[in-house]
C-alpha cells in the first residue's frame, strides 16, 4: 500500500469522528467517504470525486478541515509536515490530465499558442468589431455566451490571431482550463492516425474532455465521413456539457464544400461573427502596431513615418498578412541600406524601391499616369483641362497636388516628367506638391481616406 492510501485511511477515521461529534455523519458518508486518493505531487494531494457538484461542495465546505486532518496525520504518524493542499478532480479531468501527461500543469500544450496573439495586440476597427466583441465575451465566460462561436473571414484577416487571443485570455483567467487549439487538418490527421494505431478511445477522450476546443480553418476538414462523424459527436458531447467550441473558416458554413448537413446546422446554432475587409484607418493602425515588433525583431532602430505606412496601407485592402509582409520587406531593405549609408528615417524612396514588385499580382492593372489624372478628375469632379491648366484656386490645386503625390508613389516617373504631364510645370512645383501631401497625410485622416479611396478606384 502506498503512503498516500495509508495516510488517507488514518485521516478518514479521524474525520469520521470529527463529523460524528458535529452531528454531521451524513456529510461524512455522502462527501468525504466518496473521495478516492489518486496521487500526491509537491505536497498537493489529488483525489478523484464523483462529479463537479461533489467537488464544489467538498471544496467549499470541508477542504480546510480535510487539509488540517491530513496535516496532523502526517505529522503524528510519519513525522513529516508537507501537506500543502488538496485538489479534487473528476475521473474525466484526471484522465484528461494523464492523457496529456501534465499532471498539475494547465492542460493546454502551451507551445501551440502564439503568446503574441492576444486581445491587446488585436487592433479593432469596423471590419472586426463584432468578432472581437464576441471573442472577448466568450473568453470571459466560455460555454455560456455564444456556443459555438463561428468566426469567418478572408485569408489573412485575423481569424487565427483572434482564436489565439481567446485561448490566451481563457488561460490567463483560469490557468487550469483544458484548452485545445487545432487546425482541422491536424484534427483529421490525428483522427486517422488514431484509427490506424487503435488509439481512438484516447483520441475521443482527449477531445471530449476539454473546456474549450478551437478548430481553425474548418474548411479543410476531411471530406471523409469518419472524421466528420467524430467531430459531430465531439461537438455534441462538448455542447451538452456546456463546453466552449470555437471554429474558424474562410467561408460561411453553408459554403463549405462537402460539409455534412448535421455539422452545418450545428455550426449555425451559435454566433456567426465575420471579419470583413479592414478600412484604411484600421490598416494604418495595424501597421503602426506592428512597427515596434518588427523593428525589434530585426534589431532596427530607424523611424518610419506615417506617409510610408500609408503608402503601404494603400497597396492592399484584402490581406493583412500581405501588408505586414510588405512592411517587413521595407524595414529589412532599409536595414540593409543603412549598413552602407546610415539613415535615421525610412524614406518614401526606400519604401517604393523595396516594394517595387511586392504587390504585383498577375491580374494587377498597370497604373499609368493618364489613369491617375483621369481618376483624380473623376473623384473631384473636375476636368483634365483644369488639372493641367494654369488656375491655382484650391478646388483645382489640391487635386493637382494629390496627382503629383500619387504619380510619385505609384509610377516610376521623375519630378520633371510629372511636371511635364501636368501642364508643363517646373519640377520644384512637383516636389513641393508631393511634400505638402505626404506631410499632411501624416496626421490628416480625411486626406488619408481620400488617398485610399482614389487608390482603390485606380485598382478597380
Ligand atoms: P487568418 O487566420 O484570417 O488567415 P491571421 O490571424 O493569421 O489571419 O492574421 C494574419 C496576420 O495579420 C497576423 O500576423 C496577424 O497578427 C495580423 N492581423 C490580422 N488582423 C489583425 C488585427 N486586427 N490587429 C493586429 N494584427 C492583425
Ligand atoms: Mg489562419
Amino acid at each position: 500500500m502506498n503512503t498516500f492510501t495509508n495516510i488517507w485511511e488514518k485521516a478518514l477515521s479521524d474525520l469520521e469522528r470529527f463529523f460524528a461529534a458535529n452531528n454531521n455523519s451524513l456529510g461524512f458518508e455522502c462527501y468525504i467517504k466518496s473521495m478516492k486518493p489518486d496521487f500526491e505531487q509537491d505536497g498537493v494531494y489529488y483525489f478523484i470525486v464523483v462529479d463537479d457538484y461533489i467537488k464544489e461542495q467538498i471544496t467549499a465546505r470541508f477542504a480546510d478541515r480535510i487539509v488540517d486532518t491530513l496535516r496532523n496525520v502526517c505529522l503524528e504518524e510519519y513525522g513529516v509536515e508537507k501537506i500543502v493542499d488538496i485538489m479534487l478532480q473528476t475521473q474525466a479531468e484526471s484522465d484528461l490530465k494523464n492523457l496529456i501527461n501534465i499532471s498539475s500543469q494547465p492542460t493546454i500544450r502551451r507551445t501551440t499558442l502564439n503568446s503574441g496573439y492576444t486581445f491587446d495586440t488585436f487592433i479593432v476597427g469596423n471590419s472586426n468589431k463584432l468578432a472581437n466583441a464576441a471573442g472577448r465575451a466568450v473568453a470571459k465566460n466560455p460555454g455560456n455566451t455564444y456556443n459555438p462561436l463561428f468566426i469567418y473571414g478572408g485569408v489573412g484577416l485575423g481569424k487565427t490571431h483572434l482564436m489565439h487571443a481567446i485561448a490566451n485570455q481563457v488561460m490567463s483567467n483560469n490557468p487550469n482550463a483544458a484548452i485545445i487549439y487545432v487546425t482541422s487538418e491536424a484534427f483529421t490527421n490525428e483522427f486517422i492516425e488514431s484509427i490506424q494505431k487503435k488509439t481512438n478511445e484516447a483520441f475521443r477522450r482527449k477531445y471530449r474532455l476539454v473546456d474549450v476546443l478551437l478548430i481553425d480553418d474548418i474548411q479543410f476538414i476531411s471530406k471523409g465521413p469518419g472524421t466528420q462523424e467524430e467531430l459531430f459527436h465531439t461537438f455534441n458531447t462538448l455542447y451538452e456539457s456546456k463546453k466552449q467550441i470555437i471554429i474558424s473558416s474562410d467561408k460561411l458554413p453553408s459554403e463549405i464544400p462537402k460539409l455534412e448537413q448535421r455539422l452545418l446546422s450545428r455550426f449555425q446554432w451559435g454566433l456567426l461573427a465575420d471579419i470583413g475587409l479592414p478600412d484604411f484607418e484600421t490598416r494604418m493602425a495595424i501597421l503602426q502596431s506592428k512597427v515596434p515588433v518588427i523593428m525589434s525583431q530585426t534589431g532596427c532602430t530607424m523611424q518610419i513615418k506615417n506617409d510610408v505606412l500609408s503608402y503601404i496601407a494603400q497597396k492592399d485592402d484584402t490581406n493583412i498578412r500581405d501588408l505586414e509582409g510588405a512592411l517587413k520587406k521595407v524595414i529589412a531593405y532599409a536595414h540593409l541600406y543603412s549598413m552602407e549609408r546610415p539613415i535615421d528615417v525610412i524614406s518614401m524612396e526606400i519604401a517604393i524601391f523595396a516594394l517595387k514588385d511586392f504587390f504585383i499580382k498577375s491580374e494587377d492593372k498597370i497604373i499609368t499616369p493618364n489613369l491617375i489624372i483621369k481618376t483624380i478628375c473623376e473623384y473631384f469632379n473636375i476636368t483634365e483641362e483644369e488639372i493641367t491648366g494654369k488656375r491655382k484656386n484650391r478646388e483645382i490645386a489640391f487635386p493637382r497636388q494629390i496627382c503629383m503625390y500619387l504619380m510619385r508613389a505609384m509610377t516610376e516617373l521623375t519630378y520633371p516628367k510629372i511636371g511635364e504631364l501636368l501642364g508643363g510645370r517646373d519640377h520644384s512645383t512637383v516636389i513641393h506638391g508631393d511634400d505638402v501631401i505626404s506631410q499632411r497625410a501624416e496626421h490628416d485622416i480625411e486626406l488619408q481616406n481620400i488617398i485610399s479611396d482614389i487608390s482603390a478606384m485606380l485598382r478597380e
